[in-house]
């Protein structure tokens, strides 16, 4: 069986949550499962081993697991994308907007240096708001980011096409 669609067919959608028509795509399962939580990982190490990246960026909060363990797998250090008010030292955030009202991403000043290659992982893409913003943020940090991947993409919310038109390239495992 193709690796994506084994880890495709892990994913537990969860209907009417976190409200009535929406569609929740739940990882917890591909964690749980140590096959697909592996064959997942690997997808990742295996696109990303030739990329020459210096560093990994992950998305509060599943894109930590991501990102931390293909961090260390491919020799990197990991830097975490927080939610407001998280972080203890300097920081510089960015705003987006949610379906109701604003959210921000936060990172501290120092976690990227000018020029840095980076990679952006989250679990999935919804209208891209987080990404595109963590994007953003990791920018004025200097940092080229090179790639944003997640799991799942959501194309029908129109995410991914939003941010390939900011010139951001994606990868994701399944939609
Ligand atoms: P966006 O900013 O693209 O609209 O939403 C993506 C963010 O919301 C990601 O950080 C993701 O973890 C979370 N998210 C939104 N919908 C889902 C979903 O159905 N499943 C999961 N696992 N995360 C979601």
């Amino acid at each position: 069986i193709d690796p994506a669609v084994y880890v495709r067919n892990t994913i537990r959608s969860v209907p009417d949550w976190p409200k009535p028509g929406v569609t929740f795509r739940d990882i917890t399962p591909v964690l749980q499962d140590p096959r697909s939580f592996r064959v997942l990982i690997d997808l990742f190490v295996y696109r990303y081993m030739r990329h020459r990246l210096d560093l990994v960026a992950g998305v509060d909060a599943r894109g930590f697991i991501l990102g931390s363990v293909l961090a260390y797998e491919l020799n990197l250090g990991f830097v975490p994308v927080r939610k407001k008010g998280k972080l203890p030292f300097r920081t510089v955030a960015e705003e987006y907007s949610l379906e109701y009202g604003n959210a921000s991403v936060e990172m501290h000043t120092d976690s990227v240096r000018p020029g840095q290659r980076v990679l952006l992982i989250d679990d999935l893409i919804a209208t891209g708001g987080t990404m595109l913003a963590a994007s953003k943020l990791l920018q004025r940090l200097g940092a080229n980011v090179i790639e944003a991947a997640a799991i799942i993409d959501l194309p029908y919310l129109g995410g991914s096409a939003a941010m390939k038109e900011t010139g951001l390239d994606i990868y994701t495992v399944c939609s």
